[in-house]
């Protein structure tokens, strides 16, 4: 299928486990309507495949532009893709997403070209293109919540290795006998810095008898602690709570020094929830990598919080067809 170079607007659709997010965007980046839907990750591909094109049509409606106005559309999915043949060899959340085609039925019901990518490489490219990393050389960005998603721009390309898998930074050890991780190995960045360890580690040391906020933030039930509670915690001076979030900014610090030293990045965009927390744990990032990372790679490198939010996955989608446009 033909790309339309002369169009003004593509599409941007993030797809994730629960929802699928579709946005008409101008070249600029600009988000000009969207649609959600169900991604009905649990009943198969047909019908996931339905509700992206039915959030597709809603963010079409919304925006007023017509298909005809569409260079492409272009996907964040989570899983590992054989990208450039529009098929997803993998993707754990989805019901029989094995080598199964993704693309050409959307182009052929959309009548435009869809591009894909890994939902977590594709919000970095979104970050790249019109967020905290605009301008970057080499850029990393790592993204904190549930999990730890990472991406990896050099030279205004994503890098994706060989089969696509790279870069897994949110799966290297950085604790080789540390806690267990969901991949099944130990001591990984995620078994030390993802959303539920910041809970677990904040819970084990309120459960030691130290006193703590926390017990009165989460309604007396510790169950309850959330990473929010912990960063308010720790900005009014929480012991627990800012012990907490030191230890997880130094391992994430290790984790930025590494991919320091190993890539030579110009910007580190850090993302996610969990980034929320602002200060409390930037700081312990930084101190870390000043430590950690080896000079003159240091100076040349900023740590930076992601810009774009919820909107980088959409976003990247869109930076995928504005770079077809482009080459
Ligand atoms: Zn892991």
């Amino acid at each position: 299928m033909q790309l339309n170079k002369n169009a003004n607007h593509v599409l941007g659709v993030d797809l994730g486990g629960t929802n699928v997010r579709a946005a008409v965007i101008d070249r600029s980046g600009k988000i000009i309507g969207e649609g959600r839907a169900d991604s009905k990750a649990q009943e198969g591909l047909t019908f996931t495949i339905e509700q992206i094109i039915e959030a597709v049509r809603i963010a079409l409606a919304a925006s007023s532009v017509p298909i005809d106005d569409i260079a492409g559309v272009g996907m964040g999915v989570p899983g590992t893709h054989k990208s450039e043949e529009g098929i997803v060899v993998w993707s754990p959340n989805f019901k029989d997403w094995n080598d199964v085609q993704l693309l050409a039925p959307i182009v052929e019901q959309l009548g435009v070209p869809a591009y894909m990518g890994n939902d977590a490489n594709v919000a970095a490219f979104g970050e790249y293109t019109f967020g905290a990393g605009r301008g970057a050389k080499v850029m990393v960005m790592f993204t904190i919540g549930t999990g730890i998603g990472s991406g990896l721009v050099m030279n205004g390309r994503s890098y994706l290795g060989v089969t696509e898998t790279a870069p897994e930074m949110g799966h290297h050890i950085i604790l080789a006998d540390g806690p267990r991780c969901g991949c099944g190995r130990y001591g990984c960045v995620e078994s030390l810095c993802r959303r539920d360890a910041i809970i677990d580690r904040a819970a084990r040391k309120a459960h030691a008898g130290r006193h703590t906020s926390l017990i009165e933030k989460s309604g007396h039930d510790l169950r309850y602690i959330t990473p929010k509670m912990i960063s308010e915690a720790a900005a009014e001076g929480d012991a627990i709570s800012i012990e907490t979030y030191e230890e997880v900014g130094y391992y994430m610090g290790i984790a930025v020094a590494n991919a320091i030293n190993i890539l030579n990045p110009d910007k580190i965009v850090i993302g996610g929830g969990i980034a929320l927390a602002g200060d409390v744990l930037f700081e312990p990032i930084r101190k870390t990598v000043e430590v950690n990372a080896l000079y003159p790679a240091l100076q040349a490198c900023q740590i930076l919080s992601a810009e774009l939010g919820d909107d980088a996955g959409v976003l990247g989608g869109a930076a995928l067809v504005l770079q077809k446009m482009d080459d």
